[in-house]
């Protein structure tokens, strides 16, 4: 195990090298079952971001002269590293992030399959031939790296999202300054551990640990072509509109959702009520994909309302690094004051509250962690003319969920889903395939589901959502276009000049 002590204090990987930066500022990374100190990290400053980003800048002209093949044997490495220490690893992202130990493992597990699809795509073709209007010439779209890409990632898979950003900006020649989340540093050491293990060149990769001003600082500045940032709407419409002012500069940002599932008149009951517990309260509802508006039929609305406020009354919180734990903590005590605030909002608007666990009892609390961020269910329901609710339209990020009843047909259920300003994740649940299409062609989402918990996604699907929930695709293919130039390169074959 890769412990780390209290004693010292960790610093940021930049040019090869582990430096303590300019800042006097450090850090904690806490455990949010127990409260406790977990190792202390320095907090960057604008001067550490410079020094990492002039060493990106220096490092670039001898990446981008590698193959592609040989850039991506250093991921390789990395990929063999992930697998072997997954249950270590796993372990240390419960701690950090409070996420259940199941949770921990798939996230080092997408880590890795992550970096097995971007290191496997070097030997992918990586350009088009394009027909020519003229037969002596040939057409071809070719790519090259943008240059230095900027990642900006967020806790809640603190090692999946950080190699969905770098593997694939690497691999494609570019070079990264990453700023990791806050609240998983040790998470981002160990990463940079693994890069410094593998041989990435000085200068080729750098971490810079901090707050958002870092991450500001980052996505700011000239030298970035690129920003791959994922995160919340309100740091991702910010980054994606003074980006937007840069000609030359992309960001390619991946936010927050408020994701729905349809559940028709069609559905398997037994197949709804686990697909929303699962979405809705795993990993205490703090995923992306998790959803918080339940769109249910008139003709199954009361039997599938009892079924699913039965199990959100008895579901257990518990020791996250416990197999079989159902739910965690949350990620900090300043996120289980928002998830209040925002249950307030729904009592405060009108909502009828059907399940109320906010304040768990002592009792339901597991021994040894009673200084944990724990917070229960909150369930309600509001009429389908209250849909303009800001309860029911703005990410809560916890497991607080809202029932919906509709009459009618598929169309009406499909409108509802899409009156809310996001757009990324979704589910139908139904067994009429006409339902289950017409979910698929109009909901307006990036991630559909049918007859599954709106919960997980697989590394070579593209990732993203649409409206408010983001504007790019910061992993797998479509990365590729955000962290790539394309030339179209035409060859004239004759010595006739046309
Ligand atoms: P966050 O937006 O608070 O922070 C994300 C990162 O941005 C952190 O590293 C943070 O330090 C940095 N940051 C903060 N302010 C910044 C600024 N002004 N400029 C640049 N960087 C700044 O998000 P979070 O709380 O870490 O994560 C939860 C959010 O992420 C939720 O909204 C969730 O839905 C979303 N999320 C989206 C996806 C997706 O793929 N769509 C995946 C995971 C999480």
């Amino acid at each position: 195990m890769s412990q780390r002590t209290t004693e010292q204090v960790y610093g940021h990987h930049i040019d090869g090298d582990w430096t303590d930066g300019d800042g006097d500022e450090t850090f904690a990374s806490e455990n949010p079952a127990t409260g406790e100190t977990l190792a202390r990290f320095q907090q960057g400053t604008d001067r550490d971001v410079d020094t990492a980003l002039a060493a990106a800048e220096d490092a670039a002209e001898a990446w981008r002269e590698l193959s592609y093949i040989d850039r991506a044997e250093y991921l390789w490495d990395i990929y063999h590293e992930l697998r072997e220490r997954t249950d270590e690893l796993a372990e240390i992202v419960t701690k950090e992030c409070g996420k259940e130990i199941s949770e921990g493992r798939a996230d080092v597990i997408e880590a890795y399959h992550m970096v097995e699809w971007a290191a496997g795509n070097a030997r992918h073709p990586h350009g088009d031939v394009i027909p020519s209007e003229i037969g002596s010439k040939d057409a071809t779209m070719r790519r090259k790296p943008r240059g230095v890409v900027g990642c900006i990632t967020p806790w809640n898979f603190p090692v999946a999202i950080p190699f969905w950003h770098m593997a694939i900006a690497l691999v494609e020649g570019n070079t990264v300054v990453w700023k990791p989340a806050e609240q998983t540093p040790w998470c981002a050491q160990i990463i940079a551990e693994m890069m410094d293990d593998a041989g990435v060149p000085d200068g080729v990769f750098n971490m810079v640990q901090g707050f958002g001003d870092a991450g500001a600082a980052i996505s700011e500045d000239d030298r970035v072509d690129t920003v791959l940032f994922t995160g919340s709407a309100e740091v991702g419409h910010e980054i994606a509109s003074k980006v937007g002012g840069q000609p030359g500069k992309l960001a390619a940002c991946e936010m927050g959702g408020k994701n729905g599932i349809v559940i028709t008149e069609e559905a398997d009951l037994d197949i709804a009520v686990h697909s929303a517990v699962m979405s809705s309260f795993k990993t205490t509802g703090q995923r992306c994909v998790s959803s918080e508006r339940l769109i249910v039929h008139e003709d199954v609305y009361d039997e599938f309302k009892e079924r699913f406020v039965d199990v959100a009354e008895r579901v257990t919180v518990g020791d996250p690094l416990e197999e079989g734990t159902f739910m965690g903590p949350a990620i900090e005590a300043e996120h289980v004051e928002k998830i209040r605030e925002h249950n307030q909002l729904a009592r405060d608007e009108g909502a009828e509250v059907l399940v109320d666990r906010e304040d768990l009892a002592a009792e339901e609390i597991p021994d040894g962690h009673e200084d944990g961020q724990w917070v229960g269910p909150f369930v309600y329901e509001v009429g389908t003319d209250e849909t303009d609710l800001e309860c029911v339209n703005e990410e809560c990020f916890g497991p607080h969920v809202a029932l919906l009843e509709y009459s009618g047909d598929i169309e009406a259920a499909v409108e509802i889903h899409n009156d809310t300003p996001y757009g990324l994740a979704g589910a139908i649940i139904s067994e009429d395939y006409r339902q289950i299409n017409h979910f698929r062609d109009h909901a307006e989402l990036g991630l559909a589901y049918a007859n599954l918990p709106c919960i997980g996604a697989e590394v070579q699907l593209p990732f993203g959502g649409v409206k408010k929930s983001g504007n790019g695709y910061p992993s797998a293919r479509e990365a590729i276009e955000a962290v790539t130039e394309r030339t179209a390169w035409t060859l004239n074959n004759s010595k006739d000049i046309e």
